[in-house]
C-alpha cells in the first residue's frame, strides 16, 4: 500500500464532489490502495460519504448507486434474483433477470472482506477486462447516470468502458448510479465464464438476456471492451465471434492468450445461447 497522499476529503454534498488540482475520486479504495497513487494524484475525495441508497427498485427497475458495495449487491438485487445458480431455465419469478448478480459478484477474485469494501462505481470506473460489473450490467441493458459538474448525462453501461482501463468519463464526472430497466430485470439471463485456474482472475466471460427480439449475448474479459449481439441463431453468433477475432482480436495477458480466449468465449457463447433459447 502506498498512501503517499496529502489529502482526504470525504464528500457529504454534490458541491463536495467538484474535484481541485491533484484530486481523483474514491470508492472503496480496494484498487487505489493496492496500487502506487496514480501519477500526479495528491488528494483523494471518499464518495461514500454522499450516504446515497445502496439501491432500489420500483416500477421503473432497479437502481444501483456507484457506491452500493459488491456485498451488498449480491445481499440485494442478488438475493432478488433467486438462488444461487438459478440462472437461465431453472430462474423464476418476478426479479429472475438478476439470477446473474452473485455469479458476477463471485467472478471477482476478492475476498468476502474486500467485497464489502469495493463499489460497483469503483469497479465500473475502473474498467479492467475482468471487471464484470461490466458484462452484469451490459446484459441487463443498464444506462449509467454520471454527474458532470452541475448536470447529469446518461451512457449504456456496453458504452461506458472503451478500452482496458479506459472509460467514457471526462475528468471529475462521478458515476453516480446504474438504472437496469423493469422490463430487464423479469427476463431470462444466462453467465458462463473461464479462468485458467478456478480461482483465477476471469479470462472469458459471456453474460445473456433473453431480450424482446432475439437473444442478447454480451462478451467481456476476452475483449479488451464489452461487445454485444442480438443472437438470432448460432450461425450468426459464429460470424459474429469471427468478426471480433479478425478485426477486434481478443485480449491477451498473463491470465490468459489470445487463441484460448478465443475459444472458450466461443464454446461459452454458444453455450449461453442454447440456455437463452425458446420464448422470453
Ligand atoms: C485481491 C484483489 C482482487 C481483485 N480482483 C479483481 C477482479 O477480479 N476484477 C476486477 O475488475 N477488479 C479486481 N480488483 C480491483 C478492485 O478491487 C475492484 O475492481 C473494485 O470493484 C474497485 O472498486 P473500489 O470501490 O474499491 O474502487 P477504488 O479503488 O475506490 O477506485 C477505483 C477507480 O475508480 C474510480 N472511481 C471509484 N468510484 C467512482 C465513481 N463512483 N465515479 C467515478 N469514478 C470512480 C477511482 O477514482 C479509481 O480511479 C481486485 C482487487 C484486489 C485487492
Amino acid at each position: 500500500m502506498d498512501l503517499d497522499i496529502d489529502t482526504v476529503r470525504v464528500a457529504r454534498t454534490r458541491a463536495d464532489c467538484v474535484l481541485r488540482p491533484g484530486e481523483a475520486f474514491l470508492g472503496g479504495g480496494t484498487f487505489l490502495y493496492s496500487e502506487p497513487v496514480p501519477a500526479g494524484v495528491t488528494g483523494l475525495v471518499d464518495l461514500t460519504g454522499l450516504g446515497w441508497e445502496p439501491w432500489s427498485v420500483d416500477g421503473s427497475g432497479l437502481r444501483v448507486a456507484g457506491t452500493c458495495t459488491l456485498a451488498e449487491l449480491v445481499s440485494g438485487p442478488g438475493a432478488l434474483g433467486g438462488a444461487a445458480g438459478a440462472t437461465g431455465a431453472a430462474a423464476a419469478g418476478p426479479y429472475r433477470g438478476l439470477g446473474i448478480v452473485r455469479e458476477c459478484v463471485s467472478a471477482l477474485s476478492l475476498s468476502a472482506k474486500v467485497a464489502r469494501t469495493a463499489t460497483v462505481g469503483g469497479n465500473l470506473a475502473l474498467a479492467l477486462p475482468a471487471g464484470s460489473m461490466i458484462g452484469l450490467f451490459a446484459a441487463l441493458g443498464a444506462r449509467a447516470v454520471v454527474w458532470t459538474g452541475a448536470g447529469s448525462r446518461e451512457v449504456a453501461v456496453s458504452d461506458l468502458v472503451t478500452g482496458p482501463g479506459v472509460v467514457a468519463l471526462e475528468p471529475g464526472e462521478v458515476l453516480r448510479e446504474v438504472r437496469v430497466p423493469a422490463a430487464a430485470i423479469g427476463q431470462r439471463t444466462v453467465f458462463r465464464r473461464a479462468s485458467l485456474t478456478p480461482t483465477g482472475r476471469t479470462a472469458a466471460m459471456v453474460t445473456g438476456r433473453a431480450g424482446e427480439r432475439a437473444p442478447r449475448i454480451v462478451v467481456t474479459a476476452s475483449v479488451s471492451a464489452p461487445h454485444g449481439l442480438y443472437a438470432r441463431d448460432h450461425d450468426m453468433l459464429d460470424r459474429w465471434l469471427d468478426w471480433i477475432g479478425s478485426t477486434v482480436g481478443w485480449f491477451e495477458d498473463t491470465h490468459g492468450t489470445a487463441d484460448w480466449r478465443g475459444a472458450m468465449t466461443r464454446r461459452l457463447a454458444h453455450e449461453a445461447l442454447d440456455e437463452l433459447g425458446g420464448a422470453a
